[in-house]
């Protein structure tokens, strides 16, 4: 393989010819295309790494354009699905890297399959019910998970080995999560940046034969107010299910509710389907809304400031409120059950 394109990579001490080629052979899973995934895509896609493997539920918006570094008003106006707009621009940017976009939801269905040929797992999520599978499944699996969030101008990551590090469940507990959410206090594109930086250096590290040079910390920063914080990664919290007893509760297949408020955004998401037929539903849900079908996807624009998103895994977010109870309402009322 030619490997000219990366000369000032390889030209980097600890990474080298050696180095490159490590990375050209590995395989990375990243979960979410939104602000931390975008950027940690498009990183990676340019570092060289071997195969990307990338998933997503959602469809670009134009408010998503001020963080989301690999999408434009072509892909807005097209409502393409985020995985896929960000493998376009990706193949793009380079053509040697084999990708996989998934639109759809990564879950304990699916995750086994995600994960199964990944070396690391990069969060690209904005929940921490899909962070702690993601965890849980790392460290089922013995696969490195690196860990970002962020919210306002502030930022948290860490890089979890299984059997070296305590894990994501040790330093946040489930419900812990604060509240705050990007749709709520908003969020800064650099605060984004820097946090997804992070985790992409840990994984160059790790990828490249550098271990010795990981962190070791959960790191915390706010770029508005210039505050940096690093508290070392020690020992496992003694009543963590998953270092201590090698229990992973996400991974248990509870019947899990099947409608899931996203982030805030008056969405809800309803998942009752294996798979839907968008033209069929165009023709059905056209007698009482306005359509717009895309080869992934088709909007409908409903009563009173209701709208629907039909996937075709299934999905349907019920936009125009918050409120899971209505969402079924309206979802029973034109989709049924
Ligand atoms: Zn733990």
């Amino acid at each position: 393989m030619d490997l000219t394109r990366y000369s000032r990579q390889m030209l980097f001490e600890p990474i080298r010819e050696k180095g490159q080629r490590c990375l050209s052979g590995s395989t990375v899973l990243v979960v979410g295309a939104g602000a931390l995934g975008t950027v940690i895509c498009s990183q990676l896609v340019r570092a060289g790494i071997g195969k990307l493997i990338l998933i997503d539920r959602d469809y670009v918006e134009m408010s998503n354009l001020q963080r989301q570094m690999l999408f434009d008003e072509e892909d807005v106006k097209h409502m393409l699905p985020k995985a896929a707009a960000a493998k376009n621009k990706l193949e793009k940017v380079n053509s040697q890297i084999i990708i996989e976009a998934i639109t759809g939801n990564a879950s304990v269905d699916n995750i086994d399959d995600l994960i199964k040929d990944a070396d690391v797992v990069l969060d690209g999520t904005d929940n921490f019910s899909t962070r702690y599978l993601l965890n849980d499944a790392c460290f089922k699996y013995g696969i490195p998970f690196s860990y970002g969030g962020v919210v306002s101008s502030r930022g948290m990551t860490a890089f979890f080995i299984p059997g070296q590090t305590p894990c994501l469940r040790c330093i946040t507990k489930e419900g812990e999560g604060g509240g705050q959410t990007c749709d709520t206090v908003g969020v800064i594109s650099p605060a984004v940046d820097m946090i997804s930086s992070l985790q992409v250096t840990e994984t160059l590290k790790y990828l490249t034969g550098n271990q010795q040079a990981l962190r070791q910390t959960l790191k915390t920063l706010d770029v508005w107010h210039n505050h940096h914080y690093d508290m070392k990664l020690t020992t496992p919290d003694p009543e963590c299910p998953v270092c201590l007893n090698h229990e992973f509760p996400a991974l248990q297949k509870i019947a899990q509710n099947e409608e899931t408020v996203l982030c805030g955004r008056g969405t809800v998401q309803i998942h009752r389907k294996a798979g839907m037929n968008l033209e069929q539903w165009e023709s059905k849900l056209g007698q009482v809304a306005n359509i717009k079908r895309t080869p992934f996807l088709l909007k409908a624009a409903l009563e009173d400031g209701i709208h629907f998103v039909l996937f075709k895994d299934g999905r349907v977010l019920v936009q125009g409120t918050e409120d899971p109870v209505l969402a079924r309402t309206f979802y029973d009322r034109y989709i049924g059950s």
